[in-house]
């Protein structure tokens, strides 16, 4: 039986993923594989931080369970298989009773449970992750699979419940959330050096900003989240989450790993028809105007691309990004990944795939020795130096700051759905 939920917090508080938590502990069922954490279009407008739904799927569990959580230091365990021929009604019921008990009330949270025997068509999953869908679209998934839900306020949450029902984890990564931390606070250094200590596990990323000598894993403390730790292999983190050493550092009493579409690319459409507010793409395109800034520090160009001239934006926290997309010149070929909303394509990354080449003309020193050269007569140029002659019409390449390659902001300015430059996600398999 699957079940999602979504909506369930405020800006004030509450985090779905804690919910599911607790779900899991109170449903009653066995947990078969490993929770869903799927991160919906990031351009929604309802969205109360990274649109992120949450499914599971419950049962009567077989083969050998793994423990990959613990509720209030009560175990969570996982079977690797099962199944539950059961009455989605009677499930929803019980999920409705505690996300009821749960969920922060807001007029802008509108928690949605789905339950359903079947999965739902994939395409759902994409929509979902490209445009603003309807109440409708989902109720006719729920309807066609005769699937059960139980909605609060105006239900929104069950758009996002039924994305995650979709979603077929053909790419995916995975992260360790830790809960309710009992122990003091910790000095920005300490948190540093946490942070720093996660990564020396095979397969950690983003833990912490480089360029910006910032921890990551911890974020905004309205949440009783207190650190979420991702990484493309899932031993490594069920290794972290056992450590004696993690349990004394972290001092939280719930945790739970979590597999998820984060640092995936899902949301991207490669090269799509054309540009529809709200969809994600990436698109190879040239250069056609010099980039220019305006106030904010932003830069702005235009690019050619089937025919029509798009606008492009990096915004200023998108740092070595920002600067290398402001040495671009017309000509450039480039490809580019990034979100389009209000006709302008704001860049995620960027690869330089060829940079055009300009022309000067020779400036009147030696290209051998750098030295003043003379006028001799008859069109020519000699080196008074070197002795180099050149013709006295000669241009001479330009060199370009710009180098080929990729281009991407730095950690903390990446989407939860943006998959870094080199991530390797074949070991998630
Ligand atoms: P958090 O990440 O902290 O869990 P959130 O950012 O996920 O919060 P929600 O509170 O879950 O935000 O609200 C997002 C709302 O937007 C949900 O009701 C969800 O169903 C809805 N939603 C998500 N994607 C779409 C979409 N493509 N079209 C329309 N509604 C959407």
């Amino acid at each position: 039986m699957l079940l999602a939920i979504d909506d369930t917090d405020s800006p004030r508080g509450m985090c779905t993923t804690y919910l599911m938590v607790r779900l899991i502990h109170e449903i009653g069922l066995d947990l078969i594989g490993l929770p869903g954490l799927v991160r919906l279009n990031p351009n929604i407008r309802y969205k109360t931080r990274g649109n992120a739904a949450l499914c599971a799927e419950f049962g009567e569990g077989n083969g050998s369970k793994t423990q990959v959580g613990t509720w209030m230091g009560n175990p969570i365990y996982s079977w690797p298989g099962g199944h539950l021929d059961g009455d989605p009604e009677e499930v929803a019921d019980i999920a409705a009773s505690i996300v009821g008990g749960m969920y922060e009330r807001d007029e802008n949270t509108n928690p949605g449970i789905v339950v359903s025997e079947k999965a739902f068509p994939e395409k759902l999953y994409h929509d979902t992750l490209q445009r603003e869908m309807q109440k409708e679209e989902a109720l006719a998934a729920i309807r066609d699979h005769g699937a059960a839900y139980r909605e609060f306020g105006n239900g929104r949450g069950i758009i996002g419940a039924s994305a995650a029902l979709a979603w077929r984890k053909r790419r995916r990564t995975f992260e360790l959330i830790v809960y309710d931390r009992t122990g003091p606070a910790l000095s920005r250094t300490q948190r540093m050096k946490i942070a720093n200590w996660t990564e020396t596990f095979q397969g950690v990323f983003n833990s912490t900003d480089g360029d910006r000598n910032t921890p990551l894993i911890f974020p905004s403390p309205r949440t009783p989240v207190f650190a979420g730790i991702r990484s493309i292999n899932f031993q490594s983190l069920l290794e972290m989450n056992s450590s004696a050493a993690f349990n004394e550092t972290m001092a939280c009493s719930s945790s739970l790993i979590f597999e998820t579409n984060q640092g995936t690319d899902d949301h991207i459409v490669e090269n799509p028809d054309r540009l529809t507010d709200m969809i994600s793409c990436s698109i190879t395109c040239v250069v056609s105007s010099t980039p220019v800034s305006r106030t904010g520090g932003h830069w702005f160009c235009t690019v050619d691309w089937k025919g029509n001239k798009v606008e492009v934006a990096a915004f200023e926290p998108s740092k070595r990004l920002r600067h290398a997309f402001s040495s671009l010149e017309p000509g450039d070929l480039i490809r580019i990944f990034g979100s389009y909303n209000s006709g302008v394509l704001n860049l995620e990354k960027m690869e330089v795939v060829s940079a055009s080449r300009s022309f000067s003309r020779s400036s009147g020193r030696c290209r051998r020795c750098d030295s003043q050269m003379r006028n001799v007569g008859k069109g020519t140029r000699k080196c008074v130096s070197c002795g180099n002659t050149c013709d006295f019409n000669s241009f001479i390449e330009d060199q370009r700051e710009l180098a080929r390659g990729w281009f991407q902001a730095p950690p903390s300015s990446q989407r939860h759905l943006y998959r870094p430059v080199g991530l390797d996600l074949a070991e998630s398999a």
